[in-house]
């Protein structure tokens, strides 16, 4: 009874009694028989239910497309073309009809808006059921490298008081009374009396939570939910989204370029070695949407060509300075291309990265030492620099098609640097906590941060973030 349609396709014993259970994709009747093509979301493909008309003349006229099904039968050699089995159907029984009068989803296409809005058809569907075994794929893929490769898996908290990135771009969480807030002599408002004491918010990052796994386990990582009430309504931003963040002892700026670039050759194999069937799915709509495009603007690869690519070479790398002047040097900035100003010192926008990915290198590539004023206060100080010019160990890796897929650090190790920049910005007291681990053992470490949903936006080529995630949530949306 608990045969999954995969299990069925591939099976090797023929002519034995069977059942399927799942949901009607397509019905195609012809004079004495019927067939019903049935998908219950182990795999992209569909088993064929052949169903005598007559026989099931009630039941047929109850199955349409959506509907979920118990099928009885035998499971047989196929006769006709496109599959290898199909399943004489013996007894069938409707367990959910989808009267096709109501039902949304029908035998053709719909738009990826159109199934946003129909959250309980997400699923269903062929793009976003592979979509989203590949993002399963691609999780389990994570734990496995990181358990195989001596990490430990750290959860970091999701409700903080600190904001690891200093960029404010919060979530409150407060359990005051929003209509009756207790305030103080100075008429500000107490959160001594809030649930913590204090105010609290939605964790942006658990690198700095992370750091204090590394200062005792060696190699932790986290993978959690990171929240930023950032207004960027583009189609690489959500404001709840996945992050993994590796954080490990005793590695510099290049054993952690190193690691990213291991770590991500072996995701994208790992897909492509576990989800073949699903990324030639993808790979042909991907084709389909490539061709909707104006020629100069359409992808040289595939996209399995270009998963495979990325596999088979090395990613490029090179400091933020060599990159600005490449891109002072290029064609685009001296036809005034760009639309941001390129010098020294700018914090490089998604036309730049992504002319250094797409025109100039054509590979993913990893950029390092970038200007400390445009960086988080963690990371580390490279030391003799012109003043004015100061650089820290800061990593990004850029990937085709995304921009920034990773940032990523060495981070500054020596108290008396790091509480430097803390006071600087006013943060020492509140992260004493984080500040004692450079005065008890401190030891050199780094680690980065991979989101999670542009990890599966790159190996499914998908064009909107929002459609990699089963529940997005973005500025005014947050329905299902
Ligand atoms: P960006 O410049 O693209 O907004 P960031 O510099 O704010 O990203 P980091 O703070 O370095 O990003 O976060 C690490 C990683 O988390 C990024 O490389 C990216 O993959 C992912 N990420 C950051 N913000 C978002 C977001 N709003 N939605 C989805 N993923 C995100
Ligand atoms: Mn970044």
């Amino acid at each position: 009874m608990k045969n999954s349609i995969l299990s069925l396709l591939q099976a090797t014993t023929l002519d034995v009694q069977t059942v399927a259970k799942g949901w009607v994709r397509h019905k195609r009747s012809s004079q004495n028989v019927s067939f019903v093509t049935l998908n219950d979301g182990s795999t992209i493909k569909t088993l064929q239910i052949v169903a005598d008309a007559d026989k099931f003349a009630e039941e047929l006229k109850r199955i349409h497309t959506g509907a979920c099904l118990e099928v009885h039968g035998k499971l047989i050699a196929s006769q006709g073309a496109g599959q290898s089995v199909e399943l004489v159907a013996e007894k069938i029984i409707v367990l959910g009809e989808a009267n096709p009068e109501h039902y949304p989803l029908q035998p053709k296409e719909h738009t990826l808006e159109f199934l946003r809005e129909n959250a309980h058809l997400r699923a269903r569907g062929n793009t976003f059921s592979a979509v989203f075994r590949v993002r399963h794929a691609l999780g389990y893929a994570i734990h496995k490298y990181f358990n195989d490769n001596g990490f430990y898996y750290w959860h970091s908290p999701i409700i903080t008081a600190s904001d690891a990135e200093g960029a404010g771009e919060m979530f409150q969480v407060t359990a005051l009374d929003l209509k009756n807030l207790p305030k103080d002599d100075k008429g500000n408002i107490d959160f001594k009396q809030d649930f913590f004491g204090r105010p609290t918010n939605l964790t942006v990052s658990g690198q700095l939570e992370g750091e204090l796994g590394a200062m005792g386990l060696g190699k932790v990582y986290t993978f959690g939910p990171t929240f930023r009430a950032e207004n960027s309504n583009t189609t690489r931003h959500l404001a709840e989204f996945w992050m993994i963040e590796p954080e490990m002892a005793f590695y510099d700026i290049h054993d952690n370029m190193d690691l990213v670039e291991d770590f991500l050759r072996y995701l994208i194999k790992y897909a492509l070695d576990n989800c073949a069937d699903d990324l030639e799915f993808l790979d042909q709509r991907f084709l389909k949407e490539e061709s909707k495009k104006k020629k100069e603007e359409q992808a040289e690869m595939s996209l399995v060509e270009k998963l495979r690519f990325v596999v088979e070479n090395q990613f490029e790398r090179l400091t933020y300075t060599e990159a600005i002047n490449i891109l002072l040097n290029s064609n685009y900035h001296k036809k005034k291309k760009f639309l941001f100003e390129v010098k020294w010192g700018i914090d490089l926008q998604s036309e730049h990265e992504r002319y250094l990915v797409e025109k100039h290198f054509k590979k993913p590539v990893i950029l390092t030492n970038y200007p400390k004023a445009i960086k988080a206060f963690y990371m580390k100080q490279n030391e003799n620099e012109e003043a004015g010019k100061e650089t820290v160990r800061a990593m990004d890796v850029l990937f085709p098609g995304i921009g920034e897929i990773v940032g990523g650090s060495q981070r500054e190790e020596v108290y008396e640097r790091l509480k430097a920049r803390t006071d600087e910005m006013h943060i020492t007291e509140e992260l004493s906590w984080y500040l004692d681990t450079r005065r008890f053992g401190t030891a050199p470490h780094s680690g980065f941060g991979l989101g999670f949903e542009r990890l599966v936006l790159f190996v499914t080529g998908m064009g909107n973030i929002r459609d990699v995630i089963p529940f997005p949530r973005t500025p005014l949306n947050a329905s299902f």
